[in-house]
């Protein structure tokens, strides 16, 4: 007897797209049979003309962060609810070292934040900020403890530490960990926004020409030195622009264990909405790009060069994104949790850009596979836990922040006029979001032991 079976779908699995009955008992998919062949189940839901997804993992969020003395306006319990009623069933969410900090309190604060608010699973990765020997000493043990991840932030106060993160590099290579890498150039980066300043030129109109690509590409290349020297495995996030992608490229066909994020606003907008009223909306690290990147993402998305789209999810009010008076000041990031499997569905699949496996690739499966959650997550497989999305690809939203779970009282995509949604969420074998309407216990949501990387991680 089964517990739950969702019949009639057509079902992305290993084996490609097919109909098939999904049958769960407790917490996991104990069966996938062909069309009416599963067996009872105390609980069915008919998914006639509906795709069934694995539940999406998006590696790379800040929930309940602070910046510039301010709040993210989602904590666990909001970013969490956005991200299952979107699809979403697994997060990383980034902790960060205090200055002098060890690594081991900044993963207990951040455990502390998601008990009794998560919804759905997650993990966190270790935001390597002040890599003291001792900071540097814990990594091995953090990566015993399933925290199998680090970040770098390559723009700021790594210039003058650099020599400290080469050693933190080393020892997490040979720890098995992944370092997760935000390429943008400090110098660079200094330099742009002086000569602006000095111009005069204070508005956000300007913001994208202080981050210019440039200053990603060098970034890039100067880790994939850093990283080769050192011998430790890179995952770049959020990458935007063309040449940084091709540098990735290169990496990649000289056999290097090289991995590349993108994420959704550089897919869907470009650098002009810093031109209109409240540009500030759209400020975020890196800033948007031409239509010329935009395509490059596009195309890195389609040939396999980038691996993952994650969110970057890290999300402010209106009044706190417009109450900077310079661009310097305006607070990063933006809610997008909610939009990143309709949206990529949307403007990726209906219209023929990717394929849908390789949608479930990019928002699934490759970040289950490169953060050490696979075959738990990340894949519609007997014995893997049943965190399942049955997808409405017919159903059309305008995208409007009232609807919207997050916090944020804006979306980026306001407006946005996309076909496909979640119709129902299931975490572990429990229906969490049915037609966008969110129904879970708070803290329900448990904290993921993660695998170390594997330079073989396509093949496991
Ligand atoms: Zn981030």
């Amino acid at each position: 007897m089964l517990d739950l079976a969702i019949t009639g779908a057509t079902v992305v699995t290993r084996a490609g797209v097919a109909p098939a009955d999904v049958g769960i008992r407790g917490s996991r998919i104990a069966r996938i049979a062909r069309p009416g062949a599963l067996e009872t189940a105390s609980q069915t839901i008919d998914a006639r003309g509906q795709l069934l997804l694995p539940g999406a993992v998006d590696p790379h969020t800040h929930l309940d962060a602070e910046m510039f003395n301010l709040h993210t306006i989602d904590d666990f319990e909001s970013g969490t609810i956005a991200a299952a009623a979107g699809g979403v069933t697994t997060i990383v969410d980034y902790a960060f070292q205090e200055r002098g900090g060890t690594l081991a309190a900044a993963v207990e604060k951040w455990r502390a934040k998601a008990a009794g608010r998560a919804i759905i699973d997650h993990s966190f990765h270790i935001a390597l900020l002040d890599p003291t020997p001792e900071a540097i000493a814990e990594i091995p043990r953090m990566v015993e403890q399933g925290i199998t991840s680090f970040k770098i932030f390559m723009m700021m106060n790594f210039e003058a530490r650099a020599r400290d993160f080469l050693r933190a590099f080393r020892v997490a290579g040979e720890s098995g960990a992944l370092l997760t890498i935000h390429a943008e150039d400090e110098n660079l980066i200094g330099y742009c926004t002086e000569m602006l300043l000095r111009a005069g030129k204070e508005s956000v109109a300007h913001f994208a020409a202080s981050r210019p690509p440039l200053s990603e590409s060098a970034a890039v290349k100067r880790a994939l030195a850093m990283t080769q020297m050192t011998g430790a495995p890179a995952y770049f996030v959020h990458l935007s622009s063309r040449d940084a992608i091709a540098a990735i490229r290169r990496a990649r066909d000289k056999g290097r264990a090289v991995l590349a994020e993108t994420r959704p606003i550089y897919l869907y907008l470009t650098e002009e909405r810093f031109l209109e009223p409240h540009g500030e909306r759209y400020v975020g690290y890196p800033p948007l790009r031409t239509a010329e990147h935009r395509g490059a993402i596009w195309e890195a998305l389609a040939d396999g060069t980038v691996d993952v789209v994650a969110t970057d999810h890290c999300s402010w009010t209106l009044e706190n994104k417009l109450s900077a008076n310079r661009f310097t000041r305006v607070m990063p990031g933006m809610s997008n949790l909610e939009t990143l499997v309709p949206m990529l569905y949307s403007e990726g699949v209906a219209k023929g850009r990717i394929s849908l496996e390789r949608m479930v690739d990019l928002v699934a499966t490759n970040p289950a596979r490169i953060f050490g959650m696979y075959p738990k997550k990340g894949v519609i497989a007997e014995g893997s836990d049943a965190d399942l999305v049955v997808f409405d690809s017919e159903r059309k939203v305008i995208v409007q922040s009232t609807e919207m779970h997050s916090r944020a009282d804006y979306d980026p995509f306001e407006g946005f006029e996309v076909t496909g949604w979640p119709s129902i969420t299931i975490s572990r074998g429990e229906v969490i979001v049915t037609d966008r309407r969110e129904d879970a216990r708070r803290g329900r949501g448990e904290m993921l032991r993660r695998a170390p990387f594997r330079a073989d991680w396509r093949s496991t």
